[in-house]
């Protein structure tokens, strides 16, 4: 992670950016990862340590879709119903025991059922499943 490889080729017109897929870790092309709030605190935070300027590009390699699929799904499903729990019992709780205390308590379970489903936390692609299998195949069928 430390070591920033640097492209070799600067002939292409746009300035080349490296691309590494998320699932195998390789410096690889493939469909790009949508930017979100998660990603953009990981990049200040280690924008405020390294203090550079990372052109990193995170996509998922065309080996690896499959995994990827399975690990978002994984983590959508995850998250619905960690947060399905929370707001269930919040309620729940609220109707027993109205009080501030029991608020507090319900956001702090909330908070923390939430930072338990983002361990499995895997970013949204920029295009969807079938676009970006439709653009797979494109690329295939081109060579
Ligand atoms: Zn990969």
């Amino acid at each position: 992670m430390a070591h920033i490889g640097k492209s070799k080729s600067g002939i292409g017109k746009s300035k080349p950016v490296d691309t590494y897929c998320i699932i195998c870790g390789n410096k690889k092309a493939g469909i790009y990862v949508e930017d979100d709030y998660v990603l953009d605190t990981l990049r200040a935070v280690k924008k405020a340590i390294t203090k550079k300027e990372s052109n990193k590009k995170l996509v998922v390699c065309k080996e690896d879709y499959d995994t990827y699929e399975k690990y978002y799904r994984k983590f959508r499903y995850r998250l619905a119903l960690y947060l399905s729990i929370g707001v269930i019992f919040a309620v729940f709780s609220l109707i027993v025991s109205p009080s501030i205390v029991t608020l507090g308590i319900d956001a702090f379970l909330i908070i923390f059922l939430y930072a338990l489903a983002m361990l499995n936390y895997t970013p949204k692609l920029a295009l969807d499943f079938e676009t970006a299998k439709g653009s797979h195949q494109e690329k295939e069928a081109k060579l």
